[in-house]
């Protein structure tokens, strides 16, 4: 069985939460358990769990994502923590060896970041995607797997976005042009 590794990328504060900067909202809030659940479950099945968090600078003038959103996920705010359970879940385990927590800047998990490298190190091939939102962070985030080569699973009940066309066109993306497992 080849290694498998678990991405969460942006459960957090302002992306899910009622008052978030820039929330998905409720359908971000009804997938908690299940992104909990699972994020136990490979945890305590000794895989490498990770968590790809947007990170920001104020009215950071270079960055692209300053005239398309509302500021989010500013470094230090508490709309950058994540949301919920999933909180406590990392606050549990993140002194694993098998947990590991890093800042992004942009949609895609592997944009600028070691997230590549810590994966290949581990002999990792199949990368199982959970977070928000489907259709923008962890779409870009499976288009760039794809082209790395990675096995990609994306879990259904784990993944939401504001946008329920975007949701779903995103998931008909992921199975039928990046060849994923969705479950
Ligand atoms: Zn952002």
């Amino acid at each position: 069985m080849s290694q498998r590794a678990l991405i969460n990328v942006d459960y957090t504060y302002d992306f899910v939460a009622e008052d978030g900067k820039l929330t998905c909202g409720y359908p971000g809030q009804a997938i908690e358990d299940k992104i909990v659940s699972l994020t136990e479950e490979f945890i305590e099945a000794g895989d490498f769990v990770v968590f790809a968090i947007d990170s920001h600078e104020k009215d950071d003038p270079l960055h692209p994502e300053t005239a398309l959103f509302p500021p989010h996920n500013i470094d230090g705010t508490k709309g950058k923590q994540l949301y919920g359970k999933l909180a406590e879940t990392y606050e549990n385990n993140k002194h694993l060896k098998t947990v590991y927590s890093f800042d992004k800047t942009r949609y895609s998990a592997f944009a600028g970041t070691n997230l590549e490298i810590k994966l290949r190190e581990r002999k990792i091939e199949e990368i199982h995607l959970v977070g928000v939102c489907t259709d923008i962070c962890i779409l870009h985030t499976a288009v760039d797997a794809y082209n790395k080569g990675f096995k990609i699973v994306v879990h259904k009940e784990a993944v939401a976005s504001f946008n329920e066309i975007g949701h779903q066109w995103a998931l008909e993306h992921f199975k039928n042009t990046l060849g994923a497992t969705i479950i």
